[in-house]
C-alpha cells in the first residue's frame, strides 16, 4: 500500500509526461471582454482572436449585459437550489418555452451546461433492451452520456452512412427495442456538418430515433439560425445545445424535444436533479439572446461573408484547409511540433489561435483551428491573413 506522497509524485510524473509529449495546455489570461480583438495579460495591444465560439459576436453585446443586470435586479443573484426544490423562477420556464419555440419542439429543459444535458440525456430514456448508435467523432459529453446509460452501444465511422446502416442492421439483429442515432450537428474539429438528410432517411427506414447536438450551429446555421436540421430542411427528434457559444457565450445547456422526453428528463436526469439551477442573470440574458438571434440576419450575413473571405485568403496564401462551409476553418499542419511553432509565430504577430493535436485530433492531423465570427472586421481579417502568411513562411508551412 503506497502512501499519500507517492500518490502525489505519481500525479507529478503524469504531468511531466504530458509536458514531455508536448501536450501540456497552458491557459492564457484575457483581460478584456471576449470579442473580435482581446487584450491578453503580459502583452501590449489587442490581439485578433480566431478561436472563440462567439460566432455572432454577442459575448459582449450591450443588450445582453443590460438584460443580465435587469434580471439580477429583479430576480437576484443566485438560486441556492436545484430546480425541483425551489430553484425554478418564472424566467426559467420562459426560457425553456422560448428555446422550444425557436427550435420547433414541444418543450425544452435547461441544464447547467450542454455537457450536463448530454451527460443526463441517455440514461433516463434508454434501457438494456435498447440501442444507441453514435458517430465516432461525437463530442466527449455524448460519449460520456452514452457510457452512463444501459443501452447497447454501437459506433459508426464519422459520417459513414454505409457503416451507420450496418450498425442499424446490427442493432436490429440483436433485438433492440428502441434505437437512437446520436450525432453532433457539426463536428467541431473539422467544421463539417453531419449528413442529416441521409441520417434521418436511414432512421425513418429502420424506425430509429434521432438526436443531434447542435452546439456549433444553433444561432447561425439555417434560416434564422435554427440549426443544422433547419439548414437541411429535415426534422430530428431530440436536439441538445448550449447557451455558451453563439447564443451569448455565457453558459447553460438544454435538451429540446417531444413532451414525454422532456417530462421524463425533468423527473430522472441526474445532472438536472442534483445540480443547481442556472442563475437569473444567465437566464435573463439567455432570453434576450434568442430575441437578438432571431433578428440577426445581418450578423449571420457578416459571419458567412467573413468565412468566405477568410477561406479564400488562406487558400490563396497556400495553406491546406479542410473543405466546408462552416465558420470553423481548420488549417492543416499534420505534425504537432509544426502546429505549435505556427501558433507561437502567430502569437508573436498578434493573432490568438489554438493548435490542436493528439489526442484531440488523430496523430498526424495536427492543425490550427480557426473560427470566424461576426465581430471580426475586414481590418482584423486582413491583419490576420498577413500574419498567417508571414508565420507560415517562418515555419516553412507554405
Ligand atoms: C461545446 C460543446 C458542448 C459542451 O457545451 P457546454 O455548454 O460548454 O457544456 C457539447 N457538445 C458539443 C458538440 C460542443 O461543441
Amino acid at each position: 500500500m503506497a502512501d499519500k506522497s507517492s500518490f502525489l509524485s505519481h500525479l507529478a510524473d503524469t504531468l511531466r509526461g504530458i509536458e514531455a509529449d508536448g501536450l501540456l495546455k497552458r491557459e492564457r489570461q484575457i483581460t478584456s471582454a471576449q470579442g473580435g480583438r482581446v487584450t491578453v495579460a503580459g502583452r501590449d495591444g489587442r490581439m485578433v482572436n480566431l478561436c472563440a465560439n462567439n460566432y455572432l459576436g454577442l459575448a459582449d453585446h450591450p443588450a445582453l449585459v443590460a438584460a443580465a443586470k435587469t434580471a439580477m435586479d429583479e430576480h437576484g443573484y443566485g438560486m441556492a437550489s436545484v430546480r425541483f426544490i425551489c430553484g425554478t423562477q418564472d424566467s426559467h420556464r420562459a426560457l425553456e418555452t422560448r428555446i422550444a419555440r425557436f427550435l420547433g419542439k414541444d418543450d425544452a429543459i435547461l441544464f447547467a451546461a450542454c455537457f450536463d444535458a448530454n451527460g443526463g440525456l441517455f440514461e433516463p430514456l434508454l434501457g438494456t433492451e435498447d440501442a444507441v448508435i453514435s458517430d465516432a467523432l461525437n463530442h466527449a459529453s455524448i460519449i460520456d452520456g452514452i457510457r452512463l446509460c444501459k443501452a447497447r452501444r454501437y459506433r459508426y465511422a464519422n459520417s459513414d452512412m454505409a457503416d451507420l446502416e450496418a450498425q442499424l442492421q446490427h442493432a436490429r439483429a440483436e433485438g433492440a427495442r428502441f434505437i437512437l442515432i446520436a450525432t453532433d450537428g457539426v463536428f467541431s474539429m473539422d467544421g463539417t456538418l453531419a449528413r442529416l438528410p441521409e441520417i434521418t432517411a436511414l432512421a425513418a427506414r429502420y424506425g430509429a430515433l434521432t438526436m443531434v447536438d447542435d452546439c456549433h450551429a444553433t444561432g447561425f446555421m439555417g434560416p434564422q439560425g435554427r440549426g443544422t436540421p433547419a439548414h437541411f430542411g429535415v426534422d430530428v427528434d431530440i436536439l441538445t445545445g448550449t447557451l455558451g457559444k453563439a447564443l451569448g457565450g455565457a453558459l447553460g445547456g438544454y435538451v429540446a424535444g417531444p413532451q414525454p422526453v422532456i417530462d421524463l428528463l425533468r423527473q430522472r436526469a441526474r445532472p438536472y436533479l442534483f445540480s443547481n439551477a442556472l442563475p437569473p442573470a444567465v437566464v435573463g440574458a439567455g432570453l434576450a439572446a434568442f430575441d437578438l438571434v432571431e433578428a440577426a440576419d445581418d450578423l449571420r450575413a457578416r459571419l458567412f461573408a467573413n468565412t468566405t473571405l477568410w477561406r479564400a485568403g488562406l487558400a490563396d496564401a497556400g495553406f491546406r484547409l479542410l473543405p466546408g462551409e462552416h465558420p470553423i476553418v481548420p488549417v492543416m499542419l499534420d505534425e504537432a511540433p509544426l502546429a505549435q511553432a505556427m501558433a507561437a509565430e502567430l502569437d508573436r504577430r498578434g493573432v490568438y489561435v489554438a493548435g490542436f493535436f493528439f489526442p484531440v485530433v488523430p496523430r498526424g492531423q495536427a492543425r490550427i483551428r480557426t473560427q470566424m465570427n461576426a465581430a471580426l472586421t475586414r481590418d482584423d481579417l486582413d491583419f490576420a491573413l498577413a500574419a498567417f502568411a508571414a508565420a507560415g513562411k517562418a515555419v516553412g508551412a507554405i
